[in-house]
């Protein structure tokens, strides 16, 4: 008999989800992670009253109403709607695409005229069916948009040559032919009242969790404890790199306590220009507090400059990069798995997917429906 039936290797959301559902199911539960803190990437800092994202900003989005109101018992969550503002060399527009957009782009007013714009600089551009996202972006959008607010910014995010990444990257965005800053489809949409680690502090509520420590430091102490692993750290890791290293992108955040009210009065602002050396602006205060909140008379200001930078060992791995070569190299990785006794791979690193918080959830809770 071990001493546990589950570690959860990474005290991330889907670890997390995974150990209150164990739990609650009665099984004895274990929870490690290297990092000083829980939560994973969603972990959020109180600076003089204002919840910092630590790792990148997060907005909790999702058409899913069993993963909405999961999350709502363990947070409330407020009504911030996401709708940043692209810098295009000092020149603001409106994200996502929409008719403000391409009225400030070509003065256009009604969307029929916005259509004919796009429709004409697709075909002028020769794309019929988009094999990469420049082509996928044109005939979305069409060049004009392509070359202010997607080559740089992309560029600058990925460290590619827009021909060179997979079209999906950018159907993440919508394209509107409305007055709608709204930048995500979702029913439901907020940011946990109280920041999110509050919300993974909820649900990690009476499991033994210990932090500041790495499974592969003491992988067969570890192993000892438990009956099974759920193990949420990067797979190639896992495997000791032995079919190589899986590539991800890496973001360094450069933040700033400003003693001002309101630097940019908005979340987020993007710079979609390729001079500008970082992508993006973060002012932290703005998903925490409403218009009419009085956190906006705080005479403080937390901002975020995000710069992008491929990944090497020691650096966080952010984004897994899903282009072909990669993806092929994680099958490899799969079949080795596939393989392993014992061990379940989940999450954003365990899968090398770029998986938003709902869809980590919500992969996390089909596994528990199938483990516990
Ligand atoms: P993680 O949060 O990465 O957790 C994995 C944990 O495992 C980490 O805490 C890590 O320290 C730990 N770990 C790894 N190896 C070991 C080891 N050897 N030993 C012990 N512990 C280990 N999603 C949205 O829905 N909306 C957004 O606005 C959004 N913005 C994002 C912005 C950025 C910059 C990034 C990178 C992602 C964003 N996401 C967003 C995605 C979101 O962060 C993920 O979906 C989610 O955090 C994934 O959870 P996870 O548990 O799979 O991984
Ligand atoms: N993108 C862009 N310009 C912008 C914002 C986004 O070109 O101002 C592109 C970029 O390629 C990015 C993709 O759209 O990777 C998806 O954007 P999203 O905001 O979903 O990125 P993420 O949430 O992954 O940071």
């Amino acid at each position: 008999m071990k001493q546990f039936d589950y570690l959860v290797v990474g005290a991330g959301l889907f670890g997390s989800v995974f150990a209150r559902e164990a739990a609650d199911k009665g099984k004895k539960v274990l929870v490690i992670d290297k990092r000083p803190h829980i939560a994973g990437n969603v972990y959020s800092e109180n600076t003089e009253g204002i919840h910092v994202h630590k790792y990148g900003a997060h907005i909790f989005h999702t058409n899913n109403t069993v993963v909405w109101n999961y999350v709502n018992r363990f947070a409330d969550f407020n009504r911030f709607t996401n709708s940043p503002v692209a810098n295009y060399k000092g020149e603001l527009y409106s994200l996502p695409f929409n008719m403000y957009t391409f009225n400030k782009m070509w003065g256009v007013v009604t969307p029929q005229e916005a259509r004919q714009r796009i429709e004409a600089q697709r075909i002028e551009a020769g794309i019929v069916n988009p094999r990469n996202l420049e082509e996928q972006a044109i005939s979305l959008v069409g060049r004009d948009i392509y070359e202010k607010l997607i080559k740089g910014y992309t560029q600058k995010q990925w460290g590619r040559e827009c021909s060179e990444l997979p079209s999906f990257i950018i159907k993440r965005l919508p394209v509107r032919f409305s007055f709608d800053n709204n930048y995500f489809d979702a029913l439901y949409q907020g940011i946990p009242i109280g920041g999110y680690t509050k919300m993974v502090e909820n649900m990690l509520k009476g499991i033994e969790v210990r932090l500041s420590s790495d499974y592969f430091d003491n992988k067969a102490g570890y192993d000892g404890l438990a009956d099974k692993i759920i193990y949420t750290g990067p797979i190639d890791t896992y495997f000791q790199y032995k079919l190589g290293c899986l590539e991800y992108r890496s973001v360094r955040f450069e933040n700033e306590l400003l003693d001002i009210d309101n630097y940019q009065g908005n979340a987020a602002v993007n710079y979609t220009d390729s001079e500008t050396p970082f992508t993006r602006i973060i002012e932290h205060k703005w998903f925490q507090f409403g218009k009419d909140d009085e956190g906006n008379d705080l005479p403080k200001t937390v901002i975020s400059r995000e710069y992008s930078s491929e990944w090497k060992p020691g650096d966080e791995p952010y984004y897994p990069v899903n282009d072909e070569k990669n993806n092929k190299l994680y099958e490899g990785y799969r079949e080795l798995a596939a393989a392993e006794e014992n061990v379940v791979f989940g999450g954003r690193l365990g899968e090398y997917r770029y998986y938003d918080m709902d869809a980590v959830i919500a992969s996390a809770l089909d596994l528990c429906g199938r483990e516990l």
